[in-house]
């Protein structure tokens, strides 16, 4: 069967085409326009949205070499996300769906970037932990199957993604910072500054603190040098980088500890960070675990993670009703 997929819960217009389960286009429209501003902007993402859907969904059916008529559903993304944004997706499926006469299919975005282990080999079995590191999300889930999925815990304020494009704020870099973070770290030393790890109960996270902590790093260090930032931006990135690792790293130890699973994912736009990916690859090897690491295009935001969790719904017959309308907020 033929999937559409669609996904609009943030700033990628996103539309895949998926094939019994193989992607056959992904394509990721990214909007530029927020980048003046330091953050998305929740407005300016919706009409951005409404610009890039037509071109994108015709874009992908070229790419897939299929017509129209060969699409046997049409899926999107219901939340949770920003509201306006979702709308866009969610109208223009409905829409699809019905001028195609095909069933049309709504997909969780969290549960859709765990499911983006399902689009290549080597796949995850049940039961599976996967530590999902996103822009608005940092969760440990136990993924029993394709759609029942156990939160074992989360975080307590920021997400991870925020840290780091917090953490690039504070440091002058520009949004969206974390991959910026990244690219420095390479070239600095992990163990140059200490930044503090919390001490948070069971399975939950917190980055608040850290936050507060490089804020007034920085400010102290500039009080005495004005230079300081440019003179150790890779050493204050690669210190940085270090400790949110440590802290994901160590709740999945501990996850996995508690649980007796081995069977360790990561997902998310963070699982892109390659210090993360280097720690888990090497826990990994510790620890005896599977480890599955999604490629870098299934980590952020995309279509084809949507596709894929919508072809499982289809082998089930699950479709949503032509009222369905998105959730902001809407749990695994
Ligand atoms: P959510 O999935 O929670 O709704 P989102 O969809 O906005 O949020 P994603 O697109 O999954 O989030 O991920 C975006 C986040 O990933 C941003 O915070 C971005 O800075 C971060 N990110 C992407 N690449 C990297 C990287 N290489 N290192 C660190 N962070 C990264
Ligand atoms: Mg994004
Ligand atoms: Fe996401």
């Amino acid at each position: 069967c033929v999937i559409l997929g669609i996904e609009s819960s943030c700033d990628e217009t996103s539309v895949a085409v998926c094939d019994n389960g193989s992607i056959l286009s992904n394509i990721i429209a990214g909007q530029h326009v927020h980048e003046a501003y330091g953050g998305v902007v929740p407005e300016l993402a919706s009409r951005a949205h409404q610009q890039n859907i037509i071109p994108a969904v015709h874009q992908a059916i070229k790419k897939a070499k299929i017509s129209k008529k060969d699409i046997n559903a049409v899926a999107f993304t219901r939340g949770p996300g920003l509201l306006g944004s979702l709308l866009v997706g969610t109208s223009f499926a409905k829409a699809f769906a019905l001028g195609l006469k095909v069933p049309l299919i709504e997909v969780n975005h969290m549960q859709a970037h765990i499911l983006a282990h399902f689009i290549d080999e080597p796949r995850p079995a049940f039961p599976f932990l996967c530590l999902t590191v996103s822009g608005g999300h940092t969760q440990i889930v136990k993924v029993n199957d394709y759609f029942e999925m156990e939160l074992l815990g989360q975080t307590l304020d920021d997400a991870a993604g925020e840290a780091f494009d917090k953490t690039a704020k504070i440091l002058g870099l520009p949004y969206p910072g974390g991959p910026l973070v990244d690219r420095y770290a390479r070239e600095g030393n992990p163990d140059a500054f200490k930044f503090p790890e919390p001490s948070v109960p069971g399975l939950d996270f917190s980055f608040s603190g850290l936050k507060t902590s490089i804020l007034y790093f920085v400010r102290d260090h500039i009080h005495k040098n004005p230079s300081f930032l440019e003179e150790n931006m890779a050493d204050i990135c690669a210190s940085v980088q270090s400790r949110i690792v440590s802290i994901l790293l160590n709740k999945l130890k501990k996850a996995s500890g508690e649980t007796g699973i081995t069977q360790v994912a990561i997902a998310g736009g963070v699982s892109a960070n390659s210090g993360l990916r280097d720690a888990v690859q090497e826990a990994g090897k510790a620890l005896g675990w599977e480890i599955f690491i999604p490629r870098l295009e299934y980590c952020t935001d995309n279509a084809a993670m949507i596709a894929i969790a919508a072809y499982y719904k289809y082998l089930k017959g699950d479709f949503a009703g032509q009222d369905v309308s998105p959730l902001a907020r809407w749990s695994l």
